[in-house]
């Protein structure tokens, strides 16, 4: 397809529509998608293992239901390369959570979202790259090599999805699945200039993604504008009765509620998030999507969110303790990789202290320690406690308010190196996106618009109710379809 855009750089809508017309066919559209992927992964890395054979097999398979007459109505997905964040489970494929630990492990059984998307009818791809057990905001602890920002290859993409959506930034797939813990799919849709969507706890099953933080972990889409989100969230949300803590709650057609009729709506711009480490060119883009909003016919109210101040630490408390139970298991006897001890508890500590890298060691240490008698009350309880006043203070601010507007991010993308010798700073890049995994609550991240010198995207943040996801969605696409920041691709990889 030459000049036009290629097929590996169009939208879901865009290629069902043609797939319905018959113009092309999904064997096209896989194989475009690995063309660009032996043309750019050498340098952008999203990927950390593909199997090309075993997509165009399932392409294939698509383009037989087209010829059989399946419709895009009772498969919503069809024909689409959809690739896969190394955390989740993809039946007879690698699962490596971006560590050494699990060695030379296949997953035995498709994750719910995998069924659910090979249902309707997606090509399930690729294990992409991500911080080592999700723990990390720039896929720089990954054991797999980093991950590089399709906009500057000399910058993070973000994390820990950062190779979820590098994929899509780069086009090498047309939507992807990631996790967010605290920030793991805003935050790196945000630094690669796509759409991240964080569903409300309990809209979409864990069941099949391997745990960080049980209490916090969604899985949701990253895709290339707000009308393929809508889509993708559609396919994946639901009750699981594998996931206890998935809840029964209809899903709506969210792609319905994309009617472009917001006016009236109202959004709430929280004073506490204008902090001092707020890079002026991100907080002018956010303050001109404000200026957008009003001129679509929302309504702006100043709200407060008190709690805020303590996201940060509470997280840090309640993600590691938790990680600290889930990371047990990886222990030598059940799963992947082993380094034999004398006895079983030096086996558990070679098979550990080899396994696991240094983030992910000091997670477990922090999380053990908070857990321990004597300091569980003064952290683990208190960290209970201060998350339920922050989820309070979106509920009050929800009674006044239908979303929330932020920056996704303090900074666009930084510079690869640049954070890793320093875990406070690291953490600090997720004060925007932390509060929302905290309370529970719906959170999307789209393109805002970009820095200048050198051009970088800029994230723009809205936070939604619980299951208010349809009118998340419909806010961000009213903005999107009246700004050019979605359709613009990064240059250095041209
Ligand atoms: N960056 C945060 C952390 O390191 C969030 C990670 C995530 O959302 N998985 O824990």
């Amino acid at each position: 397809m030459p000049n036009a855009l290629s097929l590996n750089q169009l939208s879901i809508s865009e290629l069902t529509g043609r797939l319905a017309r018959r113009e092309i066919s999904a064997r096209e559209i896989t194989q475009a998608c690995l063309d660009q992927i032996a043309r750019v992964d050498g340098t952008v890395h999203a990927f950390i293992s593909h199997d090309p054979a075993d997509a165009l097999a399932q392409a294939d398979a698509a383009d037989r239901d087209l010829a059989a007459g399946v419709t895009i109505a009772q498969k919503p997905l069809l024909g689409i390369p959809i690739a896969i964040k190394d955390v989740l489970a993809v039946k007879d494929h690698p699962l490596n959570c971006g560590s050494k630990i699990l060695g030379k492990f296949v997953s035995p059984y498709d994750a719910t979202v995998i069924e659910k998307m090979r249902a309707a009818g997606a090509v399930i791809f690729g294990r992409l790259n991500m911080d080592e057990f999700a723990m990390g905001s720039s896929t720089e602890t990954s054991a797999f090599g980093i991950t590089r920002n399709p906009w500057d290859p000399a910058r993070i993409p973000g994390g820990s999805s950062g190779g979820s959506a590098a994929a899509v930034a780069a086009d090498e797939a047309i939507a992807t699945l990631g996790t967010d813990t605290g920030g793991s799919i805003r935050q790196p849709a945000a630094l690669c200039g796509c759409v991240g969507l964080k569903p409300t706890y309990g809209r979409v099953s864990r069941y099949g993604l391997t745990a960080f933080a049980s209490s916090l972990d969604q899985i949701g889409p990253f895709t290339k504008n707000i009308a393929d989100s809508a889509r993708l969230l559609g396919v994946i949300s639901g009750l699981d009765p594998r996931d206890s803590t998935s809840v029964d709650v209809p899903v709506p057609d969210y792609v319905a509620a994309l009617d472009g009729n917001i006016r009236g709506l109202k959004l709430g711009v929280p004073k506490e998030y204008l902090i001092g480490g707020l890079d002026p060119e991100v907080k002018a883009s956010v303050d001109a999507a404000i200026q957008q909003y009003l001129a679509l016919g929302a309504e702006i109210v100043d709200i407060s969110l008190p709690h805020t101040d303590y996201a940060v630490a509470t997280y840090y408390i309640v993600a590691t303790a938790e990680a600290s139970a889930n990371l047990a298991r990886f222990d030598g006897i059940r799963y992947g990789q082993r380094v034999d001890g004398a006895d079983p508890l030096e086996l558990y500590t070679r098979t550990r202290g080899a396994g696991f890298g240094a983030e992910v060691k000091r997670r477990i240490i922090l999380g053990t320690y908070v857990l321990s008698s004597g300091y569980y009350d003064a952290y683990y309880l208190r960290a209970q406690k201060v998350r339920t006043l922050i989820r309070n203070d979106f509920l009050a601010a929800f009674k006044q308010v239908d979303a929330i507007i932020t920056p996704t991010t303090p900074t666009a993308a930084f510079k690869i190196g640049e954070k890793s010798g320093d875990p406070l700073q690291m953490y600090l890049s997720d004060i925007f996106t932390i509060s929302c995994n905290l309370a529970g609550i719906s959170g999307i991240s789209l393109p805002c618009g970009f820095t200048t010198n050198p051009k970088l995207p800029i994230g723009l943040q809205l936070l939604g109710q619980p299951f208010g996801e349809a009118t998340l969605l419909k806010l961000a696409h009213a903005y999107e379809q009246s700004t050019p920041w979605h359709r613009e691709k990064p240059g250095t990889l041209a």
